[in-house]
């Protein structure tokens, strides 16, 4: 058999940007994996140790190289895949660069096992950082393995670089994932220290989804299919009630690779509007194949970014599909525009007009006395009991305006008819403070020479936040322990990055443990957490720590603490005793950073004397 790699032209490598192909384990798993393909294997199994960084090895069936090529293929610029500048324009295959393998050759140890079918005996081939060690024969199956070790062995730097196990065998699997759900047809496994994460037999493509995702998924998938001149679309969507608070199974590939696609990205959750609920997003595994001409080829090797020359026309294609799809599976409620108008809103009743809401005053009140001396509220614990303790109104006796006797007259037209949301207000005992929690979201008090306003929840936040942050620095705090544990799955490069976090969720008092295969069981929560909240929570840390990844550890905890204060503290609308209102301002004053919230916005804003004056002016 001939030999087939050609060295590229210099002035097609010219047109090559130069670029770094290796930023960690990752970028060399897809770099095989993509050359595995392209060699026509039918099976490819990916075994990695230390996230990558002591092993990365590529085993295929391909079709295995001669002894000339194996040794070429480390050459800059070799080759099998291109013979002009045009085919660079036209490329199906995956790799087209010719300088991966080089690339990764000058960074790391690498030995080359590899035989064609049509020769007796393969050949091994040891290179180190771009040298050339060994060559010996040896007797294997035909196809190829690529094995990469102690990536960067050379450039210290470059390996200090590089993130904790848990981020770079996220990176690892993305692409792992990546790339297999294009090819259902190849039978693919993974492996990381001993231990088998994926295995996927040859299936259909939705079944393929499925065994990366989770059999929960199956339910949740429709199919879309459009055929045009521009373009032809397939794949998956998810259904609408199955719409998750991230944005975690998007996928677009386009002609068969995986790319980012942030403006149809868009074009798909539009035709999703108005059926899930706002900063939710649906899943999708979408397939679009175009004619590579129309494609503006960024050869930049790390940029999984295209852009398409019909990229509008592919919008509204792809818009219409996806709705055509959910009108189909009858995921789209029927709207009767009619009703929808009125909205059932009661006729006016000419004979009884709606009274003007009004606010009412008891002149007998008086803040000062007293019908339970010796009793005092009891102290607040935290937050967690979002309702008024029964029976506060008799140790904060008639503040109840609603309660007041119907006959006094009404205050005047001069003050404001709004409804409002429902504002309390409260007299402590022994203390001359008023408590007032306006329209659920703002908390009043007087302060010797002015007034105190409070944002509840972002008081809230910061109070959390501060607590979560203490606890996180300190040792493990206790838990509650549920009578059912609750077990939660996890697509694997999430599950990896929960893993990570266990030991800082147990400190806050999640005893959670991983139960194999991607699933997590919660046998017990921190104090005051509530059941049904505990997946939500979980999927949200994952995705909010997913953007802060890899950063100093210092910064994780801070988003860790930020992201539960977030996740944990009263929402507006929550109503508060008096004693709540008045624990908030105590915790909020006990902060070391009380006047802005974890994200930086005010918590609390006081007005003096002036400051009511130019109000008023
Ligand atoms: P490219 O894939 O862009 O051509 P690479 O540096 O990734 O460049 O690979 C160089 C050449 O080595 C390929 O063109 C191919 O001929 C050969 N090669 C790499 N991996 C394999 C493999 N697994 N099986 C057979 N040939 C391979
Ligand atoms: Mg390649």
């Amino acid at each position: 058999m001939a030999d087939i790699i050609r060295l590229l032209p210099d002035h097609v490598a010219n047109q090559i940007a130069a670029g770094e192909v290796v930023q960690r384990p990752a970028s060399v798993v897809k770099e095989l994996l993509e050359n595995a393909i392209d060699a026509g294997a039918s099976v490819i199994q990916l075994v990695l140790k230390d996230a990558g960084r002591t092993l990365i090895q590529v085993t295929d069936n391909g079709t295995g190289m001669s002894e000339t090529d194996a040794r070429l293929s480390f050459e800059r610029h070799a080759t099998s895949k291109i013979g002009s500048a045009e085919d660079l324009f036209s490329i199906h295959t995956l790799g087209f660069r010719g300088e991966a393998l080089a690339s990764i050759a000058s960074v790391a140890q690498v030995e080359v096992r590899t035989r064609r079918q049509s020769d007796e005996l393969g050949i091994a081939i040891l290179i180190e950082g771009s040298r050339f060690i060994s060559q010996t024969p040896v007797n294997i199956a035909p196809g190829t393995t690529f094995a990469i070790k102690n990536l960067f062995f050379n450039i210290p730097a470059r390996r200090n670089f590089l993130k904790n196990d848990a981020v770079e065998m996220r990176h690892c699997i993305e692409e792992f994932e990546r790339v297999v759900l294009v090819h259902p047809q190849i039978e693919f496994s993974l492996e990381h220290n001993g231990k088998v994460v994926f295995h996927l037999p040859v299936s259909s493509l939705r079944h393929r989804v499925v065994n990366v995702f989770g059999a929960a998924l199956h339910p949740r998938l429709v199919p879309i299919e459009q055929e045009s001149d521009i373009v032809s679309v397939s794949g998956f969507i998810g259904k609408p009630e199955f719409a998750r608070k991230t944005r975690g199974e998007q996928y677009f590939f386009v002609n068969d690779r995986y790319v980012k696609m942030p403006y149809l990205a868009h074009a798909v959750e539009s035709a999703y509007q108005e059926l899930i609920p706002e900063k939710s997003y649906p899943s999708y595994f979408i397939y679009l194949q175009v004619d590579p001409a129309s494609l503006d080829v960024n050869i930049h090797p790390t940029k999984t970014e295209v852009k398409m020359i019909d990229e509008g026309h592919i919008y509204a294609i792809l818009k219409a599909t996806v709705r055509k799809s959910l009108g189909e599976f009858n995921l789209m409620p029927s709207l009767d525009f009619d009703r929808e108008a009125i909205f059932d809103i009661p006729e006016p009743d000419p004979d009884n007009p709606p009274s003007q809401p009004a606010i009412r005053v008891n002149p007998e009140y008086n803040p000062f006395t007293n019908p339970n001396p010796g009793q005092s509220p009891s102290p607040m614990t935290g937050f967690s009991g979002r309702t008024s303790p029964a029976g506060w109104e008799k140790l904060f006796p008639s503040r109840d305006f609603e309660r007041l006797p119907n006959d006094l007259p009404p205050a005047g037209d001069l003050l404001p008819s709004e409804p409002v949301v429902e504002n309390k207000v409260y007299f402590s005992e022994g203390s001359e403070k008023p408590f007032v929690q306006l329209m659920g979201r703002y908390l009043l008090t007087t302060l010797r020479n002015g007034l105190l306003l409070v944002d509840q929840q972002r008081a809230h936040e910061r109070i959390l936040y501060e607590r979560f942050l203490s606890q996180l620095q300190g040792s493990q705090s206790s838990s509650q322990q549920l009578l059912f544990p609750l077990t939660f799955y996890f697509q694997p490069s999430d599950a990896e990055l929960l893993k990570s976090l266990m030991p800082e969720l147990r400190k806050i008092g999640f005893d959670i443990e991983s139960a194999g295969q991607n699933n997590f069981a919660v046998n017990g929560l921190p104090a005051g957490f509530r059941e049904n909240d505990a997946g939500e929570l979980l999927e949200q840390l994952v995705s909010d720590l997913r953007q802060s990844q890899g950063a100093n550890p210092e910064s994780h905890l801070i988003e860790m603490a930020a992201a539960l204060a977030r996740n944990q503290a009263v929402r507006n609308g929550t109503l508060f005793s008096a004693e709540e209102i008045k624990n908030i301002f105590d915790s909020l004053f006990a902060c070391n950073v009380p006047h802005v919230s974890p994200d930086g916005r005010l918590t609390l804003k006081m007005l003096n004397a002036d400051d009511l004056d130019k109000l008023l002016k």
